[in-house]
């Protein structure tokens, strides 16, 4: 199965908006994998992981149809990560859905509180239910499992990375969290990562609280390593990106790759 990664920046996304700082304006100037959306991923047709303000435009992008979106996992409830607003148009009269369409979101109890919150109707109108989940909570998606591990991150509200299985390849899916907690090092010592997506917000600075950068993404992939918890060939992948760190995708590039890292970029393709 086909794991997209449809955007790779932090939250103002890259360029952002209104800035002119020199990465934003390098960013505008040279493109291509440059230009980085809101961070969000689709695996196969019919699990998406978090629902930001760039969903309409990866659909567009990428020739997406989420009318068989079965499952959403939501990371947290900050901003670029979750705009339950746009889920209104599920509807009837909006959209007609395919028969017995059904989208389960799961989340914590912020990310709920604003799906209640922002969407003008009821949640099973738009044929959705809401699922809260809890740390270590192991999610059935029919085509995937996921478990949800705590992140180090966004202190008002329990934030999570998700551990990815499909057919047997596990994927490790963690941006927005800071250095790992004991805990989480400890179950995914029970693992064997095919793929392991890390929060870069920071890019070359080394930085760990809420966010990483630098050597704490290096060091969270050696001690992987040395507890067993990656496949010989596991794809190790840095993402969501702050302009705030000034290094183009190249620049990243030449940092991680002495350290076997890549980069991630805006419709990069994973399987799994
Ligand atoms: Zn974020
Ligand atoms: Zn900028
Ligand atoms: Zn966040």
């Amino acid at each position: 199965m086909k794991l997209k990664i449809l955007g790779t920046a932090a939250a103002e996304g890259w360029p952002a908006t209104f800035c002119a700082c020199q990465a934003c304006v390098r960013a505008r100037q040279s493109g291509g994998h440059n230009i980085r959306r809101r961070t969000s991923y689709q695996l196969g047709d019919t699990i998406h992981i978090d629902w930001g303000p760039d969903s309409y435009n990866s659909m567009m992008s990428f020739g997406l149809d989420y009318s068989a979106l079965s499952h959403l996992l939501v990371t947290h409830a900050h901003w670029d990560h979750w705009v339950p607003g746009e889920l209104q148009w599920r509807l009837p009269g909006f959209s007609q859905l395919p028969p017995a369409a059904h989208l389960n979101i799961y989340g914590n109890e912020m990310v709920e509180d604003r799906l209640i919150e922002e969407l003008e109707d009821d949640v099973a109108e738009c044929a959705m239910s809401f699922i809260r989940i809890e740390p270590f909570e192991v999610l059935d998606l029919g085509e995937a499992t996921a478990v949800a591990l705590p992140a180090t991150h966004a202190p008002d509200q329990q934030a999570f990375i998700f551990l990815l299985e499909v057919g047997g390849a596990e994927a490790l899916i963690a941006n927005d969290t800071g250095w790992f907690a004991d805990e989480v090092f400890d179950h995914l010592a029970t693992c064997q990562l095919e793929l392991l997506l890390l929060d870069c917000t920071y890019g070359t600075n080394d930085k760990r609280g809420g966010h990483m950068g630098g050597m704490a993404v290096v060091e969270t992939a050696q001690r992987l390593r040395k507890l067993g918890a990656l496949a010989p060939d596991c794809r190790i992948l840095a993402t969501h990106f702050s302009h705030n760190c000034g290094k183009m995708h190249d620049e990243l590039g030449e940092f991680f790759a002495p350290h076997g890292i890549g980069i991630a970029y805006d419709g990069m393709e994973c399987e799994l």
